[in-house]
């Protein structure tokens, strides 16, 4: 199972497995995120930071389907810039893992130069004309890459390879409504030295031997608080996981 990339108007696709989608994804955060200035880029770098991290197999998409506006010129040289970046391994230096994405990129840059793009209406991927929310375009400390809408994607241990290092973050995240399926407003993150790990452990009880992180509850927001020297707001969510650095 994978996506599919497509240019359906000129009969073009490209097609990447589950594995390679991600790998395609981590090379086009690299390669946008530093440069991304106007609304419509930053949303296009946003769309590759958090594509297929929930939904595996649903990522691919039309180039007819970007949100395409009047300044669709200015759009397109903006992407082929982005993916010419990533042909030439843009911060690739940050990555654990040796991308075999060569000829995903080449073919991509094909498609995309051949495209003609022209002002799209009502695209399910929303209007780019609209600035994303600040703390999407927040960047990861340890990779230069928008944080967006399910955090870092190279800090993500359930999409990097197993073996690279990592250190414990604090995430709290702050809903507009309190609950944790609310919109999110703001995240903060902290670094958490890995002396104190045990520490947390004895007050929230140790994770399943497999999971990535723990939710820190109410009744332990004050001690946990107390040894981080952070504070915990009781209206946030409070997650302590691993990132890879
Ligand atoms: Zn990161």
């Amino acid at each position: 199972m994978g996506n599919r990339f497509s240019a359906k108007a000129l009969g073009l696709d490209v097609y990447m497995t589950n594995g390679s989608t991600e790998v395609f994804c981590d090379v086009m955060a690299l390669a946008g995120s530093s440069v991304a200035r106007t609304a419509w880029q930053q949303n296009l770098v946003l769309h590759f930071c958090d594509l297929v991290r929930y939904a595996l197999g649903m990522g691919g998409f039309d180039l007819a389907e970007i949100p395409w506006t009047r300044d669709h010129q200015a759009e397109q040289d903006f992407f082929i810039v982005m993916l010419d970046r990533a042909i030439h391994r843009t911060g690739w230096e940050k990555l654990h893992y040796t991308p075999t994405a060569d000829y995903n990129l080449g073919a991509f840059m094909q498609m995309l130069t051949t495209f003609r793009a022209s002002p799209t209406t009502d695209s399910y991927l929303g209007d780019w004309t609209i600035a994303p929310k600040p703390y999407l375009l927040e960047m990861c400390i340890w990779h230069m890459v928008f944080q967006g809408e399910a955090g870092c994607r190279l800090c993500d241990p359930s999409i990097q390879p197993t073996d690279a290092p990592f250190v414990w973050e604090m995430t709290s995240t702050y809903t507009a409504d309190g609950t944790i399926n609310g919109e999110t407003i703001k995240r903060l993150i902290w670094q958490i030295p890995d002396e104190l790990i045990a520490r947390i452990h004895a007050i929230v009880g140790n994770p399943q031997p497999r999971a990535l992180g723990m939710r820190i509850e109410p009744p332990h927001l004050d001690p946990v608080s107390t040894i981080i020297g952070k504070p915990l707001d009781p209206y946030a969510h409070h997650w302590l996981g691993k990132a890879v650095t």
